[in-house]
């Protein structure tokens, strides 16, 4: 929480849940990106949160664009940044997408498979690309394990049919998982990555590129350290197995940067209990899973709760959202403690919500409006 958005809610009083993002958080954890790895290139991945607010902010700071959609390039070229700064990153795309991101001047797109190759070669001939490689997504409170990527012995046949059919064999690129604590996740990908830079060079293909993805925290509930250990853990990684030929580098950093951006102010519907001898509270908030709170899915992600009684003393709740599914529980599995002076009407604000939240938004489930966004 910081002081411009305690200001911007006391002075506007917005109705109804919302996001307040803060342009400064992010300006600042941009920076530490570029000051903690700087020779790194960083790919703000689009889709953690595309406010135009933020996208403009990021181009005039020198940021670079992990987007996966025509829709999340038009945005970013909207900020008046050049195609060249945007990598389309999804490994998973139409071929008339490819065609049309290619006549829009993008250059560097992801790969995972010979069959999407195929798709690049055709529609985007002598763009560069790079493979995705397979990462368990072990010590990610949100792993993205096995939907992206290949096995490494996959990426140099992927790699090599891209080089036969005219493209320029680029890099490589993998995810150690969102939300990663453990700051040597990168060492084990980057072991793997420098293995396949030998085996191709062998074969006279020459690697250039390595990108390193997202996976940095945004603070929630638990301690997470800061980007300069994560950088220096990766640095550490990058000469261990790239000795003195470190390839070109970039992160795609989502969470990390906008994450801890933003507060949604919620408010306190309901607090019920479903027999008279229960211990533990229902309460429901005006927001839920299908408000934007989707990362609560298997209760993943755990942010912070702030109310107006934060000094009392606290009781375990099962929190949830105001819709008629029972899927829209935010923590029951492992209750959320909660003053037990908190009351019917009470405002409370859940930090950490700068990302994946305003997108993940339904667009009007049980005639819930989408999550309101004020960006200053
Ligand atoms: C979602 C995504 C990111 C961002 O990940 P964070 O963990 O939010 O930093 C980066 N790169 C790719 C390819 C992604 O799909």
């Amino acid at each position: 929480m910081t002081d411009r958005i305690r200001d911007f809610l006391r002075d506007r009083r917005p109705e109804g849940p919302c996001l307040v993002v803060d342009l400064d958080v992010v300006r600042e954890n941009f920076q530490a990106f570029a000051r903690a790895l700087p020779d790194t290139r960083v790919f703000y991945a689009v889709k953690a949160n595309p406010a135009p607010e933020i996208l403009n902010l990021l181009a005039s700071a020198g940021s670079s664009f992990d987007c996966a959609s025509i829709p999340e390039i038009e945005m970013v070229l909207a900020t008046g940044a050049t195609a060249d700064r945007i990598s389309f990153g999804n490994t998973i795309k139409k071929e008339r997408d490819i065609a049309r991101a290619f006549q829009m001047g993008v250059r560097l797109l992801a790969v995972d498979s010979v069959e999407e190759v195929e798709k690049v070669a055709r529609a985007a001939p002598g763009a560069k690309v790079f493979c995705r490689i397979l990462c368990d997504g072990a010590g990610a409170e949100w792993p993205l394990s096995r939907k992206f990527g290949c096995v490494p012995e996959m990426a140099i046949t992927v790699l090599e049919h891209a080089h036969r059919l005219g493209l320029d064999a680029y890099g490589l690129s993998f995810h150690v998982g969102s939300q990663q604590a453990n700051t040597q996740a990168w060492d084990a990908a980057l072991a793997s990555t420098s293995a396949i830079f030998r085996t191709l060079s062998d074969r006279g293909i020459q690697l250039r590129m390595v990108n390193m993805g997202g996976g940095f925290p945004a603070k929630y509930l638990k301690k997470v350290p800061v980007v300069q250990a994560y950088a220096k853990s990766i640095n550490e990684s990058l000469r261990r197995h790239f000795g003195n030929r470190i390839p070109e580098t970039i992160i795609e950093p989502g969470r990390g940067m906008v994450g801890d951006a933003g507060v949604i102010k919620a408010e306190v519907v309901l607090i019920s209990r479903k027999a008279e001898e229960d211990q533990v509270r229902w309460v429901y908030l005006d927001i839920g899973k299908f408000g934007g709170l989707a990362e609560t899915m298997d209760e993943a992600i755990r942010y912070p709760i702030r109310t107006e009684h934060d000094g009392d003393e606290k009781a375990p709740c099962v929190l949830a959202g105001p819709t008629c599914d029972s899927a829209d529980v935010l923590y029951e599995k492992t209750p959320y403690e909660l003053p037990v002076s908190l009351s019917i009407g009470d405002e409370v604000l859940i930090e950490g919500t700068g990302a994946y939240t305003t997108t993940y938004a339904a667009v009007a489930f049980n005639g819930f409006a989408p999550l309101k966004s004020y960006v200053i």
